[in-house]
């Protein structure tokens, strides 16, 4: 290739670079270089297909624009996908490195670091990537390698769809790298932390601790709706980690317009960085996640049984895990691998489809599953054999129905919200450990 052509891509990027923003430059052709030019045709390479579908369909004309000012033989522009590490389809099936044959249940919560609260499960690497959060998976890895391209990043999308594993994800990789103070938070422990600060007199204390981190992650931000002392605090908060140039992540289950009662000067800093939204998984996605979700647990399920869930199950990824879940403990209890027939009969019996079920229609599943009294689980009696359904129902209230924890302890029988974060904490400590637990709310969970 003449010096030439690569001096004329040089110059169309730089062309291309002062009409679009700096995050869609970087995102789109940061990777691309010219290969050669034939016959006046041009031919730029791309990472993958995805890019490539994206300048075909956003920049095409443009920079055939470009490319034609600045020399007069260029007649057209073919793209050619080189380094393509996702494979020809856009999915990829990556495991863990320490993924392996081992009879151990997948346990949620491993180990959550007190210090930053991240989970060490949450990676990149066992986040299965397809077209349905594909744009989102992108930018999330864009920050690692560079810091502050997108400020904030915010991430939108439904429950259940792998917001906070990607987000984590982020906070788990930016700290391996060292170097970088990161901290993760739900929006709930962010509004109790402000609160208690401020009635405590040591607003300073809070607002000193949290501008310290190099990249701050708060989750579920629609919980902030209505929380106006927060907001104020926040918002100065954000103001000083944008200043300083320090990375801040979001997480939401709607786009920053739609929250209810979040201040306007919030929302806009909300989306003044990158916004990108998770949908539902397609089937090809649902098949690759329950492959290597399987694989993650030594497992390797027939193909017609991965075939089969991934039609049955078109809902969100936590609901696909809970399924794999139960036809993995059920093989364990039978010792052998379920065929199609055993699964099916499995999913009859205990996975009804999932209607929109009530609080007390969970509650009163595990009231019927411990065999206790439905009413007790609302009183405040303090005996042992009711706490632990009660604090059962407040984790899973929380964790697969999204529902907060002021609306968990209204719904409870008017407990406070403190009481409801610290049974979830407790339950999800207790799962560390506890096989049998784990065992007993995965088989209340294929109630629901
Ligand atoms: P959200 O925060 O959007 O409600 P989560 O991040 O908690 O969703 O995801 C729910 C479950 O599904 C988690 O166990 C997560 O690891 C898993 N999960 C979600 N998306 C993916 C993905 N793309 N690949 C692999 N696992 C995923
Ligand atoms: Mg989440």
């Amino acid at each position: 290739m003449t010096t030439d052509t690569k001096q004329l891509w040089i110059n169309t990027l730089n062309e291309v670079e002062l009409n679009i923003s700096k995050a869609n430059f970087t995102t789109w052709f940061k990777n691309t270089s010219v290969v050669k030019e034939e016959g006046g045709i041009v031919y730029i390479s791309v990472p993958n297909e995805f890019v490539k579908d994206w300048i075909i369909n956003k920049y095409h004309k443009f920079i055939l624009k470009t490319l034609r000012n600045l020399s007069d033989s260029v007649r057209g522009l073919e793209y050619i996908i080189s380094r393509d590490e996702k494979g020809i389809k856009n999915i990829q099936i990556v495991l863990g490195a320490n993924a392996g044959p081992s009879n151990e249940l997948p346990l949620k919560d491993l180990y959550i670091n007190k210090e930053d609260n991240l989970n060490p499960r949450y990676v990149f690497d066992s986040f299965v990537v397809g077209s349905f959060n594909e744009l989102a998976y992108a930018a999330a890895k864009a920050i690692v390698e560079k810091p502050v391209l997108y400020n904030p990043l915010f991430i939108y999308g439904g429950t259940g769809l792998g917001k906070t594993h990607l987000i984590q994800a982020v906070g788990n990789e930016v700290k391996n790298k060292g170097g970088k103070k990161v901290h993760y938070i739900t929006s709930e422990k962010f509004t109790v932390d402000c609160v208690t600060a401020i009635q405590s007199g040591r607003a300073n204390f809070f607002k000193e601790k949290y501008r310290k981190y190099d990249v701050l992650i708060i989750d579920d931000v629609q919980f902030f709706s209505g929380k106006e002392r927060t907001q104020e605090e926040l918002f100065h908060l954000f103001n000083e980690l944008y200043n300083n140039n320090k990375q801040i992540i979001f997480s939401s289950d709607k786009h920053p317009s739609y929250i209810p009662n979040l201040e306007d000067r919030l929302k806009s800093r909300f989306s003044a960085g990158m916004t990108v939204d998770v949908s539902l998984p397609e089937y090809e996605s649902r098949l690759a996640i329950i492959k290597t979700k399987a694989l993650e647990s030594g497992f390797v399920l027939p193909l017609e049984v991965v075939e089969y869930v991934a039609s049955l199950v078109q809902g969100n990824i936590r609901e696909l895990e809970g399924i794999l879940n139960s036809i993995i403990c059920q093989s364990q209890l039978k010792g052998k691998e379920l065929g199609l027939s055993d699964v099916k009969a499995l999913i009859k019996n205990n996975i009804k489809p999932k209607k929109s079920i009530s609080a007390k229609e969970v509650i009163k599943i595990i009231a019927d599953f411990y065999s206790v009294e439905e009413g007790s689980i609302y009183e405040k009696t303090r005996r042992k054999d009711i706490v632990k359904p009660r604090q059962i129902a407040m984790y899973l209230l929380r964790e697969d129905f999204g529902i907060s924890f002021p609306s968990i302890g209204q719904k409870m029988g008017g407990r406070d919200h403190t009481t409801v974060i610290h049974s979830c904490e407790k339950i999800k400590n207790e799962l560390k450990n506890d096989g049998v637990l784990f065992q007993e709310i995965e088989q209340i969970r294929s109630i629901f």
